[in-house]
């Protein structure tokens, strides 16, 4: 593996670090709010209107045709400036790759180019109020319908990660209710208007109104919307988990800006304890000082077995079950990161939002606020932890 970029990699790099500082919006309301989202959807239609917004994918569907490393590049300089989360990220990164793979050639002409241009915003369809880790338990279900050339779907999915901003819902549904329970299932993608669809907003413990519940109730979706092999989804869902837990969603950028930020507030509170502040007295404790060098360590870890990744994709060898370790290791660093930030702001942590002494907007709480779903959402860890012993280290099924 050569740690080095190549020149023309470093003149791509300069190319997007200059665009982004020129054109990153800094302060925009969360994207888990109705008011939010919308500004997200217009710094979305930015990225795209310069070639920004998917550029490893093919010029035809609106990239740039950039290779696995000028991506990551891109991903670096992406969270180095402090541009805020992709609210497209559920198509462009998760759904995308998986047309990518199992879509027909009329399938990525309608949906890549209208999703790079954030026009369509997709949600993810999986939970189900009774199967949420078991997967394979999902209820919900689609019956053929021969006179129409479709299927009338029924059923409820839930923990609807934006559903109720976005306008498609791609998921697996039930369509051979007699098949083993890892059969019988395909993979459809459903415009949340059609007649039958009821979408409730569920709000988040911080606030946020950013989940939904999404009710179907005779929805007519047609065969053109089956996603892979009728009956064969649980493999096409996989590739989709498979890029949520790895590379795709979890590009190391965002941890690595992250651990810079910490390393600033660490100094910027440093200054503060030397000059006699007593609310900045934490910052002078030897033992936070090492968490917050670990955290930077950790970043700089994923980063490293990120690249050693993109080399094997790059070698033609696939991620398979290792994007489940990835995906322990990325939830658990994000948790102790913003958990060594709260120590250092010390009781200050709790100001957040319109406190005007809040410390960096009451970023931190938020951000410490969601990291604790990381373990939970993606596959929860305990889950991942039985893939890597079975799969990755070989172990028997208990
Ligand atoms: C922020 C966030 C966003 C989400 N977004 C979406 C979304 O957009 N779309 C979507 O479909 N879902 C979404 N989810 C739901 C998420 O995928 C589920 O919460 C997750 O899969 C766990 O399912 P569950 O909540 O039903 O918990 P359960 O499956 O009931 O699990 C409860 C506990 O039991 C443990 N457990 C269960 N089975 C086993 C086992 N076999 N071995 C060991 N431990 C086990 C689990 O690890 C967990 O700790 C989101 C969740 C969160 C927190």
């Amino acid at each position: 593996m050569d740690l080095n970029f190549t020149d023309a990699e470093e003149a791509f790099r300069a190319e997007a670090r200059a665009w982004l500082e020129a054109n990153v919006p800094h302060g925009l309301p969360s994207g888990d709010t109705r008011e939010g989202f919308d500004l997200h959807v217009e710094w979305e239609k930015k990225l795209f209107d310069a070639r920004w917004s998917v550029v490893s994918w093919p010029e035809e569907y609106g990239g740039r045709g950039a290779t696995l490393w000028e991506w990551l590049i891109f991903e670096e300089e992406y969270y180095r400036a402090g541009a805020p989360q992709r609210v497209t990220q559920n198509g462009i990164f998760l759904l995308a790759p998986t047309i990518f793979e199992f879509g027909t050639d009329a399938q990525k002409s309608r949906f890549l180019p209208a999703m790079a241009a954030a026009d369509d915003l997709w949600c993810q369809g999986w939970s189900e109020p009774d199967a949420g880790s078991d997967l394979a338990g999902i209820k919900s279900r689609a019956v053929r319908d021969d006179a129409a050339g479709g299927w009338r779907i029924s059923g409820q999915k839930t923990w609807t990660t934006r559903g109720a901003f976005c306008n498609w819902l791609f998921g697996l549904f039930r369509t051979d209710p007699e098949a083993e329970r890892h059969k019988g299932m395909t993979y459809l993608m459903v415009p949340l208007d059609a007649d039958g669809v009821t979408v409730r907003g569920v709000g988040r413990l911080d606030g946020d109104e950013g989940f939904a519940e999404v009710f179907f109730d005779d929805v007519f979706v047609a065969d053109d919307l089956v996603l892979g092999e009728v009956d064969q989804g649980w493999g096409v869902a996989m590739a989709t988990t498979s890029s949520e837990r790895g590379l795709t969603l979890r590009s190391p950028g965002r941890f690595c800006a992250a651990a810079d930020r910490l390393v600033d507030l660490w100094k910027r509170r440093s200054a503060l304890a030397a000059s006699g502040d007593p609310a900045a007295v934490a910052a002078g404790d030897p033992a936070l000082r090492e968490d917050v060098a670990q955290s930077w360590i950790d970043a700089e870890a994923y980063r490293l077995a990120t690249l050693a990744d993109v080399t094997g994709i790059v070698e033609g060898r696939p991620q398979g079950a290792r994007s489940s370790l990835t995906k322990i290791f990325w939830s658990e660093l994000d948790v102790r990161l913003h958990e060594t930030a709260l120590a250092l702001l010390g009781p200050s942590a709790e100001l957040v939002d319109d406190s005007p002494s809040a410390v960096d907007g009451g970023a931190w709480m938020k951000g410490y606020q969601f990291s604790l779903s990381g373990p939970i959402y993606a596959g929860t860890n305990e889950i991942q932890r039985n893939v890597v012993a079975e799969r990755v280290l070989g172990l028997p099924r208990k």
